[in-house]
C-alpha cells in the first residue's frame, strides 16, 4: 500500500473512534478563535476556555484590544501561562488587524502569519476553523503522531505539514488536525503510547519497529 492509501486508512479508522473531531477552543467568530488560539500555545484548551469568555464580553473588537492598556489584558489573562508575552502578542495582534485590515480577521495564510504572535500552526487553526478553509495545523500531538506512523520523518512542522498535505486529500486536512490531536491526547500519548490498544497499530512503523525488536 502507498502512503496514500495508509493515510487514508488511518484517517478512516481514527474517523470510526472520533465521529465529530473539533478543536476544543470555545469561539463565536474569528476574531476570538485567533485570540483564544494565542492563549493556547503551551497551556490547555480547558484552561483558555475558563478565561475567554470574560475576555470576549469585555473586547469585542480588534480596536478594543489594540486600545486598551496592557496591564489590563494581562489582568484578564493572568490565569494563562505567559500572559505577559500574550497580552503583548495580542495587543500587537489586534493594532495591526485594526490598522491593516479594517479590523478583520484575514482569510489567508500569508496575511496571517504577517500579524505579531501568529505562526503557521495558529494561522491553520484560524484557517480551518473559522474560515472552513483546507488547512492542517501542525502541533506537538499531531508531529508525534505522524513520525511514530511513519507518514513523515520531519522534526520541523513546516515539513510535516507538506509531507501530510502531500498524501492525504485536501477535503481531510482539517479534520487530520482534529483526529491525530485527539488521537495523540488519548491513545498515542507522548509517554507510554498505549500500542496494544491502537486501532491503527498495523499501520505505524513505530509499533512494527517494537515488534521486530522483541521478536529480536
Ligand atoms: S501503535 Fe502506538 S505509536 Fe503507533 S500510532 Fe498507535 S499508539 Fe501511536
Amino acid at each position: 500500500m502507498n502512503n496514500k492509501a495508509v493515510a487514508k486508512k488511518i484517517l478512516d479508522i481514527l474517523k470510526e473512534e472520533f465521529p465529530n473531531p473539533s478543536g476544543g477552543l470555545v469561539f463565536t467568530n474569528p476574531l476570538e478563535l485567533l485570540i483564544a488560539t494565542i492563549l493556547s500555545a503551551q497551556a490547555t484548551d480547558k484552561l483558555v476556555n475558563t478565561v475567554t469568555p470574560g475576555l470576549f464580553k469585555r473586547y469585542k473588537t480588534a480596536s478594543s484590544y489594540a486600545d486598551a492598556p496592557i496591564e489590563e489584558i494581562e489582568a484578564a489573562i493572568s490565569r494563562v501561562n505567559f500572559f505577559h508575552n500574550k497580552a503583548r502578542s495580542i495587543r500587537n495582534c489586534c493594532k495591526m488587524l485594526a490598522d491593516e485590515f479594517g479590523g478583520k480577521v484575514p482569510k489567508t495564510l500569508d496575511e496571517l502569519v504577517r500579524l505579531p504572535g501568529v505562526g503557521r500552526k495558529t494561522a491553520n487553526i484560524v484557517l480551518g476553523n473559522a474560515f472552513g478553509i483546507a488547512a492542517l495545523a501542525v502541533d506537538t500531538h499531531v508531529r508525534r503522531v505522524a513520525n511514530r506512523l511513519g507518514l513523515s520523518k520531519a522534526s520541523d512542522p513546516d515539513k510535516i505539514e507538506a509531507d501530510l498535505c502531500a498524501i492525504i486529500d485536501k477535503g481531510r486536512w482539517t479534520e487530520t488536525t482534529h483526529l491525530f490531536i485527539l488521537h495523540g491526547r488519548t491513545i498515542c500519548k507522548a509517554r507510554g503510547p498505549l500500542c496494544e490498544r491502537c486501532r491503527i497499530n498495523m499501520y505505524c512503523e513505530y509499533y512494527k519497529a517494537g515488534l521486530k525488536e522483541t521478536k529480536g
